[in-house]
């Protein structure tokens, strides 16, 4: 016989606790938070949208030159959604996610086919868009229309279940749901237009430089006299989420096939799946299958480039290179050209404009002599 799961026990904040824990956060985030980022001190959901989405899984310092590089490209949302697939990911290419700037690009056409070239001023409307979820949605609209919604990204759980003593596993989904109402409960209820952006923010700043993953800086903090965790001596307990992140490992090989005036083959890669919609030196899962593809007589010589590791989130990535000198006539195997890739060479000075994975790019960079 199945077991039943036990019930929730329904998590109730204290009395007064929301009023207080929103005027801590508004107060502090005025006085201690992060005011002159490139990104604060505008309603413009274009330029709110932007940066929301560059900041997701990166750290402020690198998304600073993407953010102002992409603005003088593309300083409207019409801009942007006019421009190719190819110079959006191009000015995209080293950010990583790569998913992410072609939902950039498809919510831009969205915006200006579907909304006549303006954001939609809800939360709830918002995350109609392509690449535009529930937390993303609630900072854009409570940073520039001032609605009153939670975000919940992961800095903001950490805060959340540290101060509310939240135990309960994550990886369930009616413990998140419960999570997101306790967040909204919280929200400051006066005063929106002001104290939404104030509030929102200020808990991205907790979450970013107080509150951080180890070693939460409780003496620093405004909520410290309302926080359970802290009050429990082991903050770092929270968040609970049980399933963990399952890394895998896989081994590639990629063919840089050169021309003696530099020229370099590059083929478009697929839009799903690693470095989606990107240029890149033909993928072979083996050196054999890499070998396999090439003529029996190349002009140069073949020569095996040192492995290297290239990390992403889910995956380690065993990286063999194989540099294959071709003749400046000599035609390229019928593998090579086939439908199933798509391809071309690109001379030393087209190439570095080109959307490339960050790690394609340092291994042309730094050729062998
Ligand atoms: Fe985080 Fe400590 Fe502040 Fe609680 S008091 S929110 S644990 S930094």
């Amino acid at each position: 016989m199945a077991l039943e799961k036990p019930a929730l026990r329904p998590f109730a904040l204290k009395p007064d606790m929301a009023a207080a824990f929103s005027a801590e956060v508004v107060r502090w985030q005025q006085s201690h938070g992060r005011n002159s980022l490139p990104w604060q001190n505008t309603r413009d959901p274009y330029r709110v949208w932007l940066s929301e989405i560059m900041l997701q899984q990166t750290q402020v310092a690198t998304v600073l030159d993407y953010y102002t590089r992409f603005l003088q490209r593309f300083p409207t949302v019409a801009a942007l959604a006019a421009a190719e697939q190819d110079e959006v990911l191009a000015l995209w290419s080293g950010l990583g996610y790569y998913s992410r700037a072609r939902n950039l690009h498809r919510c831009a056409q969205d915006v200006v086919a579907l909304h006549g070239g303006e954001f939609p001023r809800s939360a709830l409307q918002l995350q109609t868009l392509s690449g535009i979820g529930r937390s993303t949605a609630a900072a854009i609209s409570s940073f520039c229309f001032g609605e009153r919604v939670a975000i919940l990204d992961g800095n903001v759980k950490r805060v959340l279940t540290r101060v509310l003593g939240f135990s309960a596993d994550l990886a369930e989904s009616a413990n998140e749901k419960a999570l997101w109402q306790l967040a909204t409960a919280l929200l400051p209820e006066q005063d929106l237009s002001v104290a939404m952006p104030r509030y929102t923010q200020g808990l991205m700043d907790l979450g970013a430089t107080v509150c951080t993953g180890r070693k939460p800086q409780c003496l620093l903090c405004p909520v410290q006299a309302l926080c359970v965790g802290s009050a429990s001596g082991a903050p770092e307990s929270y968040p609970v989420k049980t399933k963990k992140l399952k890394r895998s490992a896989q081994a590639l090989s990629l063919l840089w096939a050169q021309k003696p005036d530099g020229s370099v083959w590059l083929e478009k890669r697929p839009s799903a799946g690693i470095w989606g919609g990107l240029y890149c030196l033909p993928v072979f899962d083996s050196d054999a299958a890499l070998q396999a593809v090439l003529p029996e007589t190349l002009d140069g010589s073949l020569q095996a480039l040192p492995h290297f590791l290239h990390v992403l989130t889910h995956k380690d990535l065993h990286l063999a290179p194989w540099i294959a000198g071709f003749g400046a006539d000599q035609p390229l195997p019928e593998a090579m050209t086939s439908v199933s890739r798509s391809g071309a060479w690109f001379s030393a000075a087209a190439w570095p404009g080109l959307g490339l994975p960050a790690p394609i790019r340092k291994l042309l960079q730094d050729a062998p002599a």
